[in-house]
This record gives structure tokens, C-alpha cells and sequence, in this order.
């Protein structure tokens, strides 16, 4: 029986990896935790990334004429730069990965309903969007399933995730093996067009976009 591939998985550090949440707190979460053996899990925490140390005060997405800004109110610093220099080069060194699990609600890692303040008053209110680094994880990756680990306690989006990331998995070992000529050739002639080598070609069309 062939071995079953284990996709790789980019996680925010805090669920479960690493007490660097801003109050120096770790989220355990049992559908990560019960995940560990089957997936190569990523950790990173870009806040710590970029320098912020643990505690640390809170940080906000301003949206300051028509910019967005990641703000620390407390010191009054601009940490957009950094954010976005750390995350730039973080995802360029990234080599396949299958699906994100990212935490929820935070400016960094939010995929949605993070607050976004459109004033740098400590009062303002906010409206609702992406954290900065879970911003550009969807920028550079439309085709791949991103989702936080809320989404994760949804039983179908659970399965759509599980789903995508161990087909995602199982390809490359596929891609793998034909390279290493481990794909019988007879099948490649008795069927020129099997459905995993389309399959292959779409998913490398996709990722070179
Ligand atoms: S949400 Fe992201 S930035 Fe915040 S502590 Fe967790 S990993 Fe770090």
C-alpha cells in the first residue's frame, strides 16, 4: 500500500505551538492538536516576526486615506512596513504548501471579521476586514484553503479543507513519482491522458499564476 502523504500546513504559531499571543497566552485547539500526526504543521507568529515582544500591547488596522496602517496605539508606532517586508519574504520562502490554519480575529492572521479603525482615535469605530498577513497569504494563494481555526469547528468546511489539503498532498506525491519515473509508462501509453496528469497540470497552471 502506498504511503499516505502528509500535506503542509501553515499555522499560526499561537494555536497551540508557542505561548506568543499578545497577553503571552497559547490557544489550544483540539481539531489542531488531533491534526499534529497527519499534517506537516508550519508555525509562525509574524508579530513576533517583526520584533514585538511577548506580552506586548495591542495592536489595530487603521485605514488612514485610503492606506492601511498596522498600528500600536500605546507607543504610537506605524508597524506597517515591517509587517508587510516580513510577510513578503516569509511567503516567498514558503515551498508547498497544501492550506493555511490561521487564527481568527487577529490583525495579523485574521481572514475576516477583524476590526479596521478609520481614525486613530482609541474610540473610533470599526468596520470589518483581513488581518494584514492573512491578507496577503490570500493574495498569493486564491487557489489554496485558507481558514481559521473557527471555521475549522464547522463540520462541512472541516471536511472541504481536510479534503482539498490531503488531495493537494497526495498529488505531489504523484508529481513526484512521475518525475522520478516511478508512474508506469505503460499507463501513460495505454492512456496518454490519465486523469491525475491533467489534474497535475491544472494545479502547477494555477500555482504559477
Ligand atoms: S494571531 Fe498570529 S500574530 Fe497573533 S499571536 Fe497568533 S500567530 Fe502571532
Amino acid at each position: 500500500m502506498n504511503k499516505f502523504p502528509k500535506p503542509n500546513v501553515v499555522v499560526s504559531k499561537c494555536l497551540g505551538f508557542a505561548r506568543c499571543r499578545y497577553d503571552g497566552k497559547i490557544v489550544f485547539d483540539t481539531i489542531v492538536r488531533r491534526l499534529r500526526p497527519f499534517v506537516n504543521f508550519i508555525p509562525v507568529c509574524p508579530e513576533t516576526e517583526i520584533g514585538l515582544g511577548i506580552p506586548r500591547d495591542t495592536i489595530r488596522i487603521i485605514s488612514y486615506r485610503g492606506k492601511l496602517h498596522l498600528y500600536q496605539p500605546s507607543t504610537d508606532k506605524d508597524l506597517t512596513r515591517q509587517m508587510i517586508q516580513f510577510t513578503k519574504r516569509y511567503l516567498a520562502s514558503l515551498k508547498d504548501v497544501d492550506g493555511f490554519i490561521l487564527k481568527s480575529r487577529s490583525p495579523s492572521c485574521g481572514i475576516n471579521h477583524v476590526k479596521i479603525y478609520y481614525s486613530y482615535q482609541l474610540n473610533a469605530k470599526p468596520k470589518m476586514g483581513k488581518g494584514f498577513f492573512a491578507s496577503a497569504v490570500k493574495n498569493k494563494y486564491p487557489y489554496l484553503v485558507i481558514v481559521d481555526e473557527s471555521g475549522l469547528k464547522n463540520l462541512a468546511r472541516r471536511e472541504n479543507f481536510f479534503t482539498k489539503i490531503f488531495s493537494l498532498a497526495r498529488f505531489r506525491m504523484l508529481e513526484r513519482d512521475i518525475k522520478e519515473s516511478k508512474y508506469p509508462l505503460s499507463k501513460i501509453f495505454l492512456n496518454p491522458f490519465p486523469k491525475e496528469l491533467i489534474e497535475i497540470s491544472d494545479l502547477r497552471k494555477n500555482r504559477n499564476k
